[in-house]
């Protein structure tokens, strides 16, 4: 059966409508639409979303399969309501030639749960010295746009304008991990009240907030796009907003942990909550929620993170940076930010499709719930509520900073191109 009929769904948390799906594409978007030869998806009191878009996962597929796959953590991406993610670079070896940005693409295509875009390192093994193949990426069967050394900061401002300068010849962008090394060696945590009381090494804002103001000022001169990866604080905000008010063609994201938690966590010495960029204070939280509110902040990206029990369950000065999120992060939204006022569902499709999509110049995601349009879609039961259970997760890792944490809503569906990857909140 090729028809598959919604009924009764909040489209973007409007007025229930009824969606037509015809093979790969929405045939028709209204009410009262006739059932006749489709399989029917009830759906009263859910709310519709396009597909999500992650600008930012790490699949960690070739080199790290212990901790995921891209197989794995596409299925995670499909049962967080995800039908596309673009795949970080900073796999084993290093995504910085076509080869190995094909062979992602490849996997990706093989999985046939989620699409994955594959970026391409800014610099020869991330190592910050010498520019990889961009062009040859980008022209490459895996079309690579954005580039980025995520996990590493690309902290010589002569690579990072030579980058920008190559990218602009094609309409690429350049993902910058925000992070000035010198500032940040031995740092185990958010620098202030808290990394003083614990004695441990701190992580100032000025260290992201500084590269963040360089960058910006480069891609002004050079007249070219960067794009801020998972800022964090609340002076990257500011900088953030000058820069756009100013003309400055700059685009950022901020993590769902980022929107929720804060460095009196690490008071718990567990190393779930150890993440880079690490948790900030509630003052910085607020600004971000704000920030994603008023559009000065982009998009949510998930910066999922996973790392095999060994690596999380050490001491904190051992342990690994990052946290799983692409099965948590529609409910931390919801929790952050639609149960606050501050967004509405309209809202968070666009941080978390439409702009996403654009951004990485993703063609067929990130499109309007109307007709002629792939069928990607996201269907969320956003009355649910339950506690984060991790042994329930499809990705291969378990480093979730909310287990057993009560968080709102569910996906019960997500189509890609029509076809049903997660079914009753189960995958397909
Ligand atoms: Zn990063």
């Amino acid at each position: 059966m090729s028809k598959i009929l919604i009924r009764g769904a909040q489209v973007l948390g409007g007025a229930p409508q009824d969606v037509l799906i015809d093979g790969e594409v929405i045939e028709a978007v209204g009410s009262g639409l006739s059932a006749e030869g489709a399989e029917v998806v009830e759906a009263a009191g859910k709310v519709l979303l396009p597909g999500l878009v992650d600008l930012h996962t790490h699949l960690r597929e070739p080199g790290r399969e212990d901790s995921e796959t891209v197989l794995t953590g596409t299925r995670a991406a499909a049962s967080g309501g995800y039908t596309a993610v673009f795949a970080m670079a900073n796999t084993f070896p290093v995504a910085d030639t076509a080869g190995v940005v094909e062979q992602v693409y490849r996997l990706g295509k093989e999985s046939g749960y989620c699409d994955v875009q594959p970026i391409g390192a800014v610099t020869v093994g991330l190592e910050g010295r010498k520019l990889a193949e961009l062009g040859a990426m980008h022209e490459s069967a895996a079309g690579v746009t954005v580039f980025s050394d995520d996990g590493k900061c690309v902290d010589d401002a002569v690579i990072m304008r030579r980058a920008l300068e190559y990218v602009k010849a094609f309409g690429g962008v350049i993902a910058q991990h925000a992070q000035e090394p010198r500032l940040t060696e031995g740092a185990q945590m958010n620098e202030g009240v808290v990394s003083a009381e614990l004695g441990l090494g701190g992580w100032p804002a000025v260290a992201e907030e500084s590269i963040i103001a360089r960058d910006v000022l480069l891609a002004e001169h050079v007249g070219s796009r960067v794009h801020i990866c998972h800022l964090s604080t609340a002076g990257s905000v500011e900088i953030v907003r000058w820069a756009k008010s100013r003309g400055i063609d700059v685009t950022a994201e901020v993590t769902p942990h980022h929107l929720l938690l804060t460095d009196e966590l690490v008071r718990s010495y567990n190393p779930v909550y150890k993440v880079n960029p690490p948790l900030r204070t509630e003052r910085d939280v607020l600004a971000l929620r704000e920030a994603l509110a008023d559009g000065t902040i982009d998009i949510v990206a998930t910066d999922h993170a996973p790392h095999p029990h060994e690596d999380k369950d050490c001491e904190w000065a051992a342990a690994a940076m990052g946290m799983v999120g692409l099965e948590t992060a529609l409910s931390v939204v919801q929790h952050t930010m639609v149960e606050t006022g501050l967004l509405d569902w309209a809202g968070v499709a666009d941080r978390m499709s439409f702009t996403p999509a654009r951004i990485g110049g993703l063609a067929g995601h990130g499109r309007p719930v109307s007709a002629g349009e792939p069928a990607n879609l996201t269907l969320v039961d956003s009355a649910y509520r339950g506690e984060v259970d991790p042994a329930g997760f499809a990705s291969r890792s378990r480093n979730t900073p909310y287990e057993g944490r009560e968080l709102p809503g569910r996906v019960t569906h997500t189509f890609l191109r029509g076809r049903a990857t997660v079914v009753d909140g189960k995958l397909a």
